[in-house]
């Protein structure tokens, strides 16, 4: 399986029609549907690594201000407590605890309401880790790596550059700052050269980085993907451009050449 990041916006992507969520279903037709899906999403951000085990996760609307259509969304994908176990032992030693309540996220829904319209593939999510910075993220992807030969895509959701301190919520199309297109000039740079530890230190370092990645959590997602390359496997971007002006909606796809 491919391993993917994918850049999720504003939640209104998930009922919206535009060039980011054409890029979503490009990207999920170009490889066949995967048994099972780890989806690893900016908003479960915990102290500890938890993973979801519901057979039946809730659509969790996570978010305030927005139309009711969105409310409105449900994404009836199973969940798999048999891979939530499998995820757990790849990732002893450390500890990860069993959610029986957390469902799927929006991070999670607004990318697979257009990548797997069926909602037949199951879905897990694993959280990230508040107490665990970008390179302890890349060494959780590295334990997980092996999913990827077991037919389960692993996918992250976030965004590598997420300023909403600027962001343009009128839906126009906005200019990109200077600051955002060197941040994730450097990080396109960093990914093609294979140079996952620069990745993973990129956005703690300089005046950029740190309007660029303000929290850590729509990054980290990106970490864990990167943490299941394979020797020699390439980077490519399959999406990409900025929602607001200030958030890069850039897709990351691992994939064997
Ligand atoms: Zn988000």
């Amino acid at each position: 399986m491919p391993a993917l990041f994918v850049g999720h916006g504003s939640p209104m992507n998930a009922v919206e029609e535009n060039q980011f969520v054409r890029g979503f279903r490009d990207m999920a037709a170009t490889f066949p549907k995967p048994k099972a899906i780890l989806c690893i999403s900016a908003h479960w951000f915990t102290r500890g690594l938890r993973v979801a085990v519901a057979s039946r996760p809730r659509t969790l609307h996570d978010f305030g201000g927005f139309p009711e259509v969105l409310s409105a969304v449900r994404y009836p994908a199973p969940g798999s407590p048999e891979l939530a176990e499998r995820v757990a032992s790849l990732l002893a030693p450390r500890e990860v605890a069993f959610d029986e309540r957390f469902g799927l996220d929006h991070g999670a829904w607004s990318l697979l309401v257009h990548m797997f319209p069926e909602a037949d593939v199951p879905v897990v999510q694993l959280s990230l880790d508040a107490s665990r910075d970008a390179s302890e993220h890349l060494a959780v992807g590295r334990a997980l790596s092996a999913l990827r030969d077991e037919d389960v895509l692993v996918l992250g959701s976030g965004n590598v550059v997420h300023d909403l301190y600027d962001y343009s919520w009128s839906r126009d199309v906005v200019p990109v700052p200077a600051w955002a297109r060197r941040f994730e000039g450097s990080l396109r740079e960093l990914l093609l050269a294979g140079d996952d530890i620069g990745v993973a230190a990129l956005p703690y370092v300089g005046r950029d980085a740190a309007t660029a990645v303000p929290t850590p959590e729509h990054f980290l997602p990106l970490a864990c993907v990167l943490g299941t390359r394979a020797a020699g496997e390439l980077v490519d971007f399959p999406v990409d451009g900025y929602d607001g002006g200030t958030v890069s909606m850039l897709g990351v796809r691992l994939a064997s050449p």
